[in-house]
């Protein structure tokens, strides 16, 4: 049985995974939007992903006789100016998500919480991916540059990435 000081933490990351998961559905919608299909498909990966990442952790509370309580999910903005300033944001969220993840991990740590510990370590490992995969993106938009083939050629390889349920859940 998890403290209720950790219910509480794995209740509120469940919330953040869940705004993360709409904010790429939003993202997705604003590639979609503007054509850029394979952008729009990168995006909608994430969504799903981030649903795993909920349900995940809402498994784990079940496990640990916990109740998850639902909150309201904020609203996410609508609009990006590029293409850019898509996957600039997505590295900052991500990079925002893990120091949440590292906050649970301390937690774990300090509470000798070793279930939570090592669920978090697949956490830690996945946002390493997260952040790797935001900024790997970015680099090839600065090699590509803002120009129509640019925006072409990595909506192109973009439309290739498949969606892939997290191995926890399988
Ligand atoms: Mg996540």
């Amino acid at each position: 049985m998890i403290s209720k000081k950790m219910q509480i933490a794995i209740n509120e990351q469940i919330n953040a995974e869940l705004w993360s998961a709409y904010l790429y559905l939003s993202m997705s919608m604003c590639a979609e939007s503007h054509g850029l299909k394979g952008i729009a498909n990168w995006f909608y990966v994430q969504w799903l992903e981030e649903q795993d990442h909920a349900r995940i952790l809402q498994k784990y509370m079940v496990s640990q006789n916990a109740r998850v309580i639902l909150k309201q999910i904020d609203g996410v903005t609508v609009d990006w100016k590029s293409v850019k300033s898509l996957f600039e944001d997505t590295l900052d969220h991500e990079r925002n998500v893990s120091a949440m993840i590292h906050n649970i991990m301390r937690q774990a740590k300090e509470e000798n919480d070793y279930a939570t510990e090592n669920l978090m370590l697949w956490f830690v490992e996945e946002q390493v991916e997260e952040e790797e995969s935001a900024s790997d993106i970015l680099s090839d938009i600065e090699i590509l540059g803002d120009s129509r083939y640019g925006k072409f050629s990595l909506d192109k390889y973009l439309a290739e990435r498949k969606y892939k349920m997290a191995e926890p859940l399988e």
